[in-house]
């Protein structure tokens, strides 16, 4: 159920794709959506002002990582989350069980919960359905997520085991949950297994929660394996609540999961290739800014690409910023990798809107492609 002050309303729905409205606290998410990553309640290089500038709607913070440092109880008695990073839209923190399962040193899982160690200083530490609640209420984003396991999607009976472990952990986070000014999603696992994946959405389906999420992709499997899951996935779970899609990723992930029913989207990949000296490109090219064929290039970053960074600096002075290891060059790549995304997703949504989102993707994914192949031969 979507209880106020949540609401979800979709505006348009073509094939499998819709357009929507997800009402929070903090503002509304015009769906689909793509969020910035915030690790440490702070996207890499970039002030708040900035990512409004970008129209930024939804940002995302790692609930673990803030967990062990500055710890939530600060956070809480600095104000909570949105106050402290002074992002006043809507804020979407995840349980830490994914952090906990690829960062954490010495993990014991048992059935209640996992303990392991700080990567920051070594501590043990103890994170479960509750305690994962507990931090997420102390943080106090508009969107929290259930505590779950996200395993290595090839080994079937290890893949069963956690599913049941998420599914187990998903009822007691809802019975954890205290505040009723945060809307909990649940996470649909499964690996790649379409019994389990389907096993794993009619489950957390009948739990009722106001938005659900799909976990466990783009963790190693092929494109061809993620679209399969995502159709089944699709047919599981409820219409009439926002879909998450966790983790995912590139300009052809964002069109390939809005046609299969995907409503969010968060990644890290732009603000980490923007520290890498990459600038992504609309349709799914990649700019190594380093690269010597750039050091007299007039062209912004991508043609046609109307944000700050393009509309204002070339190619070359974009090389000699990285070469120079001056901190701007992470500012500018991350504005122009974040606009790439928040900017498709706002034309996707556009698209819908507009009964033309079939076209939207037959231009796009045949596009996408053939800088791929021209790419895949360079
Ligand atoms: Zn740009």
């Amino acid at each position: 159920m979507i209880s106020p002050p949540f609401s979800y309303q979709i505006s348009a729905r073509q094939g499998r794709a819709r357009a929507g409205k997800f009402v929070t606290p903090h503002g509304v998410l015009e769906t689909p959506v793509f969020a910035p990553v915030g690790t440490q309640a702070t996207v890499k290089s970039l002030t708040p002002d900035q990512l409004a500038g970008l129209n930024t709607t939804l940002v995302l913070a790692n609930t673990y990582h803030l967990h062990l440092r500055p710890g939530d109880e600060l956070v809480k008695e600095m104000g909570g989350l949105h106050q402290f990073m002074s992002w006043p839209g809507p804020i979407l923190t995840d349980s830490g069980g994914f952090q906990v399962f690829s960062l954490a040193k010495n993990r014991r899982i048992d059935q209640e919960g996992v303990t392991f160690r700080s990567h920051i200083d070594g501590s043990q530490q103890r994170l479960d359905p509750e305690i994962s609640i507990r931090i997420q209420e102390n943080l106090g984003a508009d969107i929290i997520m259930a505590f779950d396991e996200c395993s290595d999607p090839y080994d079937k009976e290890y893949v069963r085991e956690a599913m049941v472990r998420t599914h187990n952990w998903a009822e007691r986070c809802q019975q954890a949950k205290r505040r009723d000014d945060q809307a909990l999603f649940g996470i649909v696992q499964g690996g790649i297994f379409e019994d389990l994946r389907q096993e794993s959405a009619e489950f957390i389906a009948s739990l009722d929660f106001p938005g659900n999420a799909i976990g466990g992709l783009s963790v190693g499997e092929t494109k061809a394996e993620m679209h399969t899951i995502l159709e089944l996935v699709d047919q599981a779970l409820p219409v009439d609540k926002p879909r998450y899609l966790m983790g995912v990723g590139t300009p052809e992930d964002l069109v390939n999961g809005v046609m299969r029913g995907v409503d969010i989207f968060d990644c890290v990949l732009p603000t980490r290739l923007a520290r890498h000296n990459a600038a992504m490109t609309r349709y799914g090219g990649r700019l190594n800014i380093v690269n010597a064929q750039y050091a007299k290039d007039e062209q912004p970053l991508d043609q046609g690409c109307t944000c700050y960074t393009c509309q204002h600096f070339s190619r070359a002075y974009l090389r000699h910023l990285v070469i120079s290891k001056e901190m701007l060059a992470a500012t500018l790549l991350s504005i122009h990798n974040l606009h790439t995304m928040i900017n498709l997703a706002a034309d996707i949504r556009q698209a819908i809107l507009e009964g033309e989102f079939e076209d939207f993707c037959i231009h796009f994914l045949q596009v996408h492609s053939e800088i791929n192949s021209h790419q895949d031969k360079n």
